[in-house]
């Protein structure tokens, strides 16, 4: 279900740290890739990639172009805007260091204070393009809690009387081409099913664009908002805070509704991404935990579908819950295995421990075999 995270990174993060014990002779920077270790056609426009060349970079150091990353962490909410006149510099100061943490905490990640790899594989990674600020929600964070979800300023909501009806449509003219928009209704039809099935809103399809409640659309680069998409893969989607109703997706990405006719290795999942920004219009931010609908990042050909207990208890602390709303068998684990910072922590250790024993292991017998 969530392969970057439980399948494939872990291995890999041990095939990294043997890399980073035995570095091939060939400088391994600028190389685009994905999650999975794939080399992915990025848009050149799109300079998240490049980003892995800042991997270990130090406090105090000054690597060129890292005003980019200060940029993008500027975007996404973690720097202010540089004084007037100013522009922000290469060096990796305490300023930077500051909002690192940060973002480490919101994006659920050990809070090192360093660019290490962890950190860096999600920052490259793909990700909503609504910025990662909050206004309180689940997350007192202590350790125990599984609750890490997130309000926009001011935990702005939908007000209709109850029962509350909101209405969708597709823009007539800003869509894709390569899918059929039967199976783009279906996919959003589901979507939105999800989060009626925990609160007491309904959604329905409206003929009428400018109209409905909730207007989606695919738009490429300045598209007239202020948040302008940014090519192949790096900013996905984003959508506006109640009562605006605004959902934008990048026109740029290869959307897929089915993983077996859609091949591109840059494809990304329709159905999880409108789960995901529908979790915004209704007044979700971001939350941090990395199984959560409302988790920012998602890698190409992933699904990730299903709400957590973490998106359910948000979205019912808006809301309140649908009269028939039933925990199913995931929700219960959830709720059950206290899901939370805490496991995520041990199995991280517990990874590293088996990368420290796979390393001695080979240094021990290598030592033998050359003595
Ligand atoms: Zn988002
Ligand atoms: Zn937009």
């Amino acid at each position: 279900m969530f392969p970057f995270f439980s399948y494939i990174h872990r291995p890999f993060s041990i095939f990294l740290l043997l890399l980073l014990l035995f570095p091939p002779p060939l400088p391994a920077t600028d190389i685009p890739f994905s999650a999975a270790g794939e080399v992915i056609d990025f848009n050149p426009n799109n300079t998240w990639h490049t980003f892995m060349r800042f991997l270990d970079a130090g406090k105090g150091s000054r690597p060129d172009g890292m005003a980019d990353l200060k940029r993008y962490f500027r975007r996404f909410g973690y720097l202010p805007i540089p004084p007037e006149n100013l522009n922000f510099t290469d060096a990796f100061d305490d300023e930077f260091e500051q909002a690192l943490f940060a973002y480490q905490k919101n994006l659920g990640l050990s809070e090192t204070g360093k660019l290490d790899f962890n950190t860096m594989s999600v920052i490259v990674s793909p990700r909503c393009g609504v910025g990662d600020f909050t206004d309180g929600g689940g997350g007192e964070h202590g350790l125990k809690t599984t609750r890490r979800f997130a309000f926009f300023y001011g935990q702005p909501r939908w007000v209709q009387s109850a029962p509350m009806m909101l209405t969708y449509a597709f823009s007539p003219t800003y869509v894709i081409d390569y899918v059929g928009m039967p199976e783009i209704r279906a996919a959003f039809a589901r979507a939105f099913e999800r989060w009626s099935a925990a609160i007491p809103v309904n959604f329905t399809e409206a003929e009428e664009y400018s109209t409905a409640d909730i207007r989606i659309g695919w738009y490429s680069g300045d598209h007239g908002d202020g948040e302008a998409f940014d090519g192949r893969l790096g900013v996905l989607a984003h959508a506006f805070s109640p009562e605006n109703g605004r959902f934008h997706l990048d026109a740029a990405e290869r959307w897929a509704v089915d993983f077996d006719e859609e091949k591109s290795k840059a494809a990304i999942d329709l159905e999880s991404v409108a789960t995901h920004e529908i979790g915004h219009v209704l007044g979700l931010a971001h939350s941090s935990v990395k199984e959560a609908i409302m988790y920012p990042s998602l890698s190409p050909r992933t699904k990730k579908l299903e709400l957590r207990m973490d998106d359910v208890e948000g979205i019912q602390s808006l809301y309140g819950s649908n009269p028939n709303f039933r925990y199913d068998s995931r929700l219960e684990s959830d709720l059950s295995s206290g899901r939370g910072i805490v496991s995520e922590r041990s199995e991280g250790l517990m990874w590293s421990v088996m990368a420290m024993a796979v390393v001695a292991w080979i240094v021990n017998n290598f030592t033998r075999i050359s003595n």
